[in-house]
């Protein structure tokens, strides 16, 4: 089959015109990522209804020697759904929630279903499904699986990759594998569905996964507390972890310009404590017991704390709706930073007890690198994972100031290295990152990875160039 008109042909009398995209207008919203900062090109866009059609596509794809991209929402953070070249599959319309199971506490959906329906689904059984992101609106699960999304409960609950029991996946030759079981035990052999979450579309398509449920809590306690620096706030983190175990479901990080930003941008936005800190945290705790309210339970470890002398302020939510407010602060944080110029991004992570190390030293290399750059480093802190963004200096022109990013993730991702951390904690690799993968990971685990794209996807037609490229390169990352 010749690449385009004969499959286009055979794609259209399968999908319907309606669902094979080719007009400039049409394709272009699924060539440029969530930021606007890369563009590909592709021959068109199919959008299957269902995994017989997404199975059909690539077995049309493979035959013509047609590469296949995955996307779901469109809004990963690694333009890893950015085509260069080749065929976009959408699976936007494989938005059906197959089956809810209380009981068995397990969810079955579609790849296309929105993280946000996946969690309405499950509120609406009285379950909990906990992933949650900013993004959560748009991105679609099948997405979230195949970047182990990660989010604000992986605390508590997890990445992805520890919410998923089982997979439906279409391989490189058109062959659907149905791994769909709702298993927690199953030793049977190798644990195939680890091998596509996280793969970020290289190494198969997922279109349906099984997904663990969770008891909804019944209460949550969210607090605000303003703290000396990173140190305090690490010290913070595990005199809360040590009293609530399980329920600290969240522990936040954001910098004082951060703060900053979030109230200038954020009409309405009003600073939750009285006085600057040196850093700020952003505390949950959750309850399934009606005999211990999840704020009490708050409101005395932050007590405890004030008493050791690690906390300088604290406000507690006295409200569902001030504790949202709370939230904002946090997750509106991304958004602001846009309205501050370009930002060079660093998405990583390093263990927990390095985590004062790691900010103190980055942000020193960084200012000495630039003076006037301002260092924005937020968010999962918890977990070990900081997002350590550079707003560009005041005044700067954005694009001069986003040619440097590849300065600055060397001086930032040599840090992470040192430190025993990763240059990728949640976002992935996709085309932003591959070339830092080679570089920073250990040849033996580089050599397997090739291994298994190439036992997986021999003749690289998923998603190729991103992630990792056979020895020698592919084609040039972004
Ligand atoms: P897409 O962007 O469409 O695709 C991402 C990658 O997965 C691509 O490589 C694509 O080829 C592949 N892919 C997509 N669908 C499939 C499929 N069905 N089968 C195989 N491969 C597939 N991420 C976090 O981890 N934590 C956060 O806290 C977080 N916050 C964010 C906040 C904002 C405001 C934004 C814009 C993004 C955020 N992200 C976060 C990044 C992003 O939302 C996640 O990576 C999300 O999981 C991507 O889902 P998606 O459906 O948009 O995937």
């Amino acid at each position: 089959m010749s690449a385009s008109p004969d499959l286009l042909a055979a794609l259209t009398e399968r999908l319907g015109a309606a669902h094979v995209l080719t007009a400039p207008e049409d394709v272009a919203p699924y060539l440029v990522e969530t930021r606007g900062l890369h563009r590909g090109h592709a021959l068109a866009v199919a959008r299957p209804a269902d995994a017989a059609e997404a199975a059909f596509v690539v077995a049309r794809c493979a035959e013509a020697r047609v590469p296949v991209v995955a996307q779901g929402g469109n809004t990963g953070l690694v333009s890893g759904g950015v085509p260069q070249g080749g065929l976009v599959l959408s699976l936007a319309r494989l938005d059906r929630v197959r089956a809810v199971d209380p009981l068995d506490a397990t969810i079955t959906v579609e790849a296309g279903v929105t993280l946000a329906d996946v969690q309405a689904a499950a509120d609406r059984a009285g379950m909990l499904f906990p992933l949650s992101l900013a993004s959560e609106g748009s991105c679609r699960i099948g997405g979230n699986l195949a970047t182990n999304a990660g989010g604000t409960a992986v605390l508590a609950y997890g990445n992805a990759r520890d919410l998923v029991l089982g997979l439906e996946v279409v391989l490189a030759d058109g062959r659907v594998w149905n791994g769909l079981k709702a298993l927690r035990k199953d030793n049977a052999g190798y644990d195939l569905k680890h091998l596509f979450v996280g793969s970020e579309g290289t190494l198969g398509i997922i279109t349906a996964a099984v997904l663990k449920l969770f008891p909804k809590p019944l209460s949550r306690g969210v607090g605000f507390v303003g703290l000396a620096d990173p140190a305090a706030a690490l010290a913070l983190f595990a005199h809360l972890r040590d009293r609530a175990g399980h329920d600290l479901t969240a522990f936040e990080v954001i910098p004082p310009f951060g703060l900053e930003i979030v109230l200038r941008h954020t009409p309405g936005a009003t600073p939750p404590l009285a006085q600057a800190h040196g850093t700020y945290a952003l505390v949950e705790f959750s309850s399934t017991r009606t005999d211990a309210p999840a704020a009490a339970a708050l409101e005395a470890a932050l007590a405890g704390a004030i008493e050791a002398g690690l906390v300088e302020d604290a406000t507690l939510g006295a409200s569902e709706a001030q504790n949202q407010a709370l939230w904002a602060l946090r997750e509106n944080l991304s958004e602001v930073q846009r309205r501050e110029g370009g930002s060079i991004k660093h998405d990583v992570s390093v263990p927990l007890s390095r985590l004062p190390k790691f900010l103190a030293t980055a942000t020193q290399a960084c200012e000495a690198e630039m003076p006037g750059l301002r260092v924005c480093a937020f968010g999962h802190f918890g977990d070990g994972n900081i997002h350590f963004n550079l707003s560009q200096p005041v005044g700067m022109d954005r694009a001069a100031f986003l040619a440097q990013w590849s300065r600055f993730n060397r001086i930032v991702h040599d840090v992470v290295h040192a430190l025993g951390g990763s240059i990728a904690a949640e976002h992935g690799i996709g085309l932003i990152k591959r070339d830092e993968l080679t570089r920073y990971t250990d040849p033996v685990a580089l050599d397997l990875m090739r291994r298994l794209k190439a036992a997986l996807d021999p003749d690289g037609l998923l998603n190729p160039g991103k992630v990792v490229v056979p020895e020698g390169g592919g084609p040039p990352a972004l």
